[in-house]
């Protein structure tokens, strides 16, 4: 017997069945390959080579599933822009199956696109090319960032249109998770009242992503600990280097901590902290600024989901529950101030440190500073105050930095380290490539039209943003005035 593609170990498809529904992809016409994630699939002990065969792609397109695969869509439930949904469910994902990585980590394996499930509601179960080239090339940047995310393993082209306001090239998007396990999968089961689904679920989970917490006294207390904990951390990673997720509803959020559900994200140029891309976010529910606010608000769902298991009495789990998530807004102030002392470039938060990261978010704000250029051409000024000028010019006003600078410079020098190892230490924090809006869409706009090396060469230079890439330098400007993107949108 030849080696199977890929050396499936279920669990997820081991609970019972109202978790999930079993489905089978849906074939299309005339799938090619347009990526292939050769380093991730090594990491997974998958053969990149035997990944470019035709019954590889095969897979990738949902025309075929491996005789080890036991595809299903999940089910879940999910507030959506605080209006609560209790069925949502994959409507247009299925898992293959998991396998363990070279960490020994299990990885979910699904495909994103492949057509309708149960779940599927008035949606077509399909992907347009588009999305699937966005979350592709936004969800390995985090990665390449060093933030918590899915991953991607593939993408192709189906040969057929999918219907949106216009019809569009298909696409499927083979996605990589620690789990795909969301705030909303804990509340499908509350919802319904299933106390047994959900304690199965919850002990699913510690198992899976948080085994020290079955050791702990209370196990679901530490469970919510673990997870406000993940993305107090996530959520901090995101602000510090200007990321908007623009759809941070309970069935976005997952309980690993990894980032998920690439729809109408956008790293910010400017910085300007009321800034929203979404355009289905007509009230600004998920502007950059809101997000920490926000994940404490899903947070508080999670925990309400955990009642019935954090102690018999509902009042003492109540407790429990409101002591948990008064936790968070400390675990992510702390996970923010020390991000945000990295990135100026000092080892220890000290008291008013805050206030110096404010007056220099706030002249960026007034300056319309770009968030990535200025913290990077920071690196350089704290080697080499001559270089100041290099980071002024970046606002609209150079005094509003030259007048911020010597409170700065005063604070590093508390800390007395060397110059070189400071700027050395920030570019590891600072970068200087992230998926620019108009990258993006320059790539997308060239797939589209049958030319995937542009999106192939943003890949690769997305991979190492921390680098200073000489041949890359347009790839670290911000968009002319012509190039703004001003929105983005949902649907993968
Ligand atoms: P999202 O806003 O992308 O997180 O999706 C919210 C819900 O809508 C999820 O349950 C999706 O599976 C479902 N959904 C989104 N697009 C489609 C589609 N084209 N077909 C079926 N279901 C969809
Ligand atoms: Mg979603």
């Amino acid at each position: 017997m030849s080696e199977p593609l890929f050396p499936f170990n279920h669990s997820y498809a081991g609970l019972p069945g109202h978790f999930y529904a079993r489905q089978s992809p849906t074939p299309v016409a005339a799938p090619r390959l347009i990526k292939l994630n050769d380093k991730l699939a090594r990491h997974l002990g998958l053969d990149p080579a035997a990944l470019r065969t035709p019954e590889a792609l095969a897979v990738f397109a949902g025309n075929a599933v491996p005789e080890n695969a036991d595809p299903l869509a999940m089910a879940y439930a999910g507030h959506q822009f605080a209006g609560f949904v209790p069925q949502l469910g994959d409507g247009r994902a299925i898992l293959l199956g998991e396998v363990i990585d070279d960490d020994g980590k299990r990885r979910d394996i699904q495909l994103k696109g492949a057509g309708p499930t149960p779940y599927s509601r008035r949606g077509d179960g399909r992907a347009a090319l588009g999305p699937v080239l966005r979350e592709y090339i936004l969800s390995e940047a985090m990665w390449a960032l060093g933030i918590p995310t899915t991953r991607a393993l593939a993408a192709v082209t189906t040969g057929e249109h999918v219907l949106r306001e216009e019809p569009l090239p298909g696409g499927v998007f083979t996605r990589v998770a620690a789990s795909h396990i969301r705030v909303g999968t804990f509340q499908f089961f509350a919802a319904r009242g299933d106390v047994a689904g959900l304690k199965q679920l919850a002990d699913y989970v510690i198992a899976r992503h948080y085994p020290d917490a079955a050791r702990d006294p209370q196990p679901y207390r530490a469970l919510l600990d673990n997870v406000i904990r993940r993305q107090a951390s996530l959520i901090a990673r995101w602000m510090l280097v200007g990321f908007i997720h623009g759809v941070m509803n309970t069935d976005n959020m997952t309980v690993s901590g990894e980032t998920i559900d690439y729809g109408p994200c956008a790293f910010m140029d400017a910085y300007h902290p009321g800034t929203v891309y979404s355009s289905i976010d007509a009230r600004g529910r998920y502007a950059y600024a809101n997000q920490p606010g926000i994940a404490h608000w899903n947070l508080a769902r999670l925990a309400e989901t955990l009642i019935p298991l954090l102690a018999e009495d509902q009042d003492a789990a109540i407790k429990i529950a409101d002591a948990a998530l008064a936790q968070y807004p400390k675990r992510f102030d702390a996970a923010y101030s020390n991000g945000f002392a990295r990135k100026l470039g000092l080892w220890t938060v000290q008291e008013g440190d805050d206030a110096l990261a404010g007056d220099l978010l706030a002249r960026m704000d007034a300056g319309n500073a770009d968030f990535t250029l200025t913290f990077r051409a920071l690196c350089e000024a704290a080697a080499d105050d001559a270089r100041d000028a290099d980071v002024a010019r970046l606002f609209a006003d150079p005094a509003a930095f030259m007048d911020w600078a010597p409170a700065w410079r005063e604070r590093l020098a508390d800390e007395g380290s060397d110059p070189a190892d400071r700027r050395a230490a920030m570019r590891a924090v600072n970068p200087a490539f992230i998926p620019r809006n108009h990258l993006v869409a320059e790539a997308i706009t060239a797939g589209l039209a049958g030319d995937f090396t542009v999106f192939e060469r943003l890949n690769a230079v997305l991979a190492q943003p921390y680098e200073d890439q000489p041949d890359a330098q347009r790839y670290t400007l911000p968009p002319e005035p012509h190039e703004v993107v001003h929105k983005a949108f949902c649907g993968t």
